[in-house]
């Protein structure tokens, strides 16, 4: 089943809006149901109404959401998945087996290195770790002839900026595979599989869902066979999204292009008023023109999103500011409509320490949400007077 909504000449928020979301035809209703049904009446053995025959195999509600998803990153097909690791898990399993090698990103979520070098490892996949943002460093670890790529960009938590079109230009001329972790930019802001790359990734339970109510994951390719693949560990390790995940899902994404916006306005205006602060060593945000990744940023995405990396003096420092915020809320995860601070080296990096992509302890990552901006500098500048 191809799930791409295939509409060119629509704009990204109308296709947000509409891709996939059809009345139910049988009652009328605007929004399509959620169709909590484990399975489905045949008409005779093997007379199936709609294609539906179980749900692990398939629901409407999914089908739903994985066409929005195909449309909205450009792809032949869209497969949704009970969380982020769950898709990045069936993915690498559908590309790599043992003995195979993958090149990994420096700067990527704490759980996907845990899922490369724990999981995918014991059942005997090597993994390299590269500077992606190096690509001459690239081109060397590709002598090894690995068959893939994870890139996350902007990257988890220090922001760094892949070039994905350049990536899959070298990785290509090798043989190899290039995902992308588009969980921060989304398609909102990025697309890249229009800029080369072969596979995208989410955590839809961030900026997709957006709300911070609901755990999910996407894969997004062009490939048929590739597709296949991944759509058959989907049904046969059985990783999906249940119908109300996925419907929850569908709603927050309708207002994505928006919230993006906002995020990213907001993170900017932050951004902006800390480099000026004392307290502050540094902030990780690709919308700073001093960023070292802001030209590529500003050529491969309309936008910077809203997550925002700051150093402070040392560990106790950063530790006390992410335990001072009042409307900044210690917590893991990222992408709500309420925004979040977290202490990376001990919440969602705590699993990478001793390995080459331990952070450091003085760092905080904040999610700006979308309350009013001023509210936002104000607690972060009352919570840095704490510090
Ligand atoms: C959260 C996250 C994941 C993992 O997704 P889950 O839905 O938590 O399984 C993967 N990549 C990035 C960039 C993330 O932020």
């Amino acid at each position: 089943m191809s799930h791409h909504d295939d509409r060119p000449d629509v704009g990204f928020e109308t296709l947000a809006i509409h891709a996939g979301q059809d009345p139910d035809a049988t009652t009328g209703a605007v929004i399509p149901p959620v169709h909590m049904s484990s399975t489905y009446v045949q008409d005779g053995i093997g007379g199936l109404r709609g294609g539906y025959e179980y749900g692990r195999a398939g629901n409407p509600t999914r089908t739903a959401l994985e066409t929005q998803l195909a449309t909205l990153e450009g792809g032949a097909h869209g497969l949704s998945f009970a969380s982020g690791l769950a898709a990045e898990d069936a993915l690498l399993r559908a590309v790599l087996k043992p003995g195979d090698e993958l090149l990994i990103g420096d700067d990527v979520y704490g759980g996907t290195y845990r899922l490369v070098s724990r999981v995918l490892g014991a059942w005997g996949v090597r993994h390299r770790v590269v500077d992606l943002t190096d690509l001459s460093a690239v081109r060397d670890a590709l002598d090894e002839r690995p068959k893939l790529i994870w890139a996350e960009t902007p990257s988890n938590p220090y922001l760094r900026i892949t070039d994905i079109a350049a990536l899959a230009d070298l990785a290509h001329a090798h043989g190899a595979l290039v995902v992308v972790d588009n969980t921060f930019a989304t398609p909102a802001l990025q697309r890249p599989l229009s800029l080369g790359a072969d596979v995208v990734v989410h955590s839809t339970t961030k900026y997709l869902g957006g709300h911070s109510d609901v755990v999910g994951g996407a894969v997004v390719l062009q490939d048929d066979g590739l597709a296949e693949q991944v759509k058959f560990l989907q049904f046969a390790a059985g990783a999906v999204s249940g119908p109300l995940d996925a419907w929850l899902t569908t709603r927050g994404i309708k207002t994505l292009a928006v919230r993006m916006q906002r995020h990213g306005e907001n993170a900017l205006a932050l951004a902006q008023r800390l480099v000026e602060h004392p307290a502050v060593t540094r902030v990780h945000y690709p919308g700073l023109p001093d960023h070292p990744g802001h030209e590529i940023a500003v050529r491969q995405s309309s936008g910077f999103g809203g997550m925002l990396t700051i150093e402070l003096a040392d560990g106790p420092a950063a530790r006390r500011f992410a335990e001072s915020t009042r409307l900044f809320t210690l917590a893991e995860s990222l992408g709500g409509v309420e925004s979040l601070v977290n202490h990376p080296a001990s919440m969602t990096h705590a699993s990478v320490r001793g390995t080459p992509l331990e952070v450091t302890e003085s760092i905080v990552r904040l999610s700006v949400g979308l309350e009013s901006v001023g509210d936002l500098v104000a607690d972060v500048e009352a919570a840095l007077a704490r510090v």
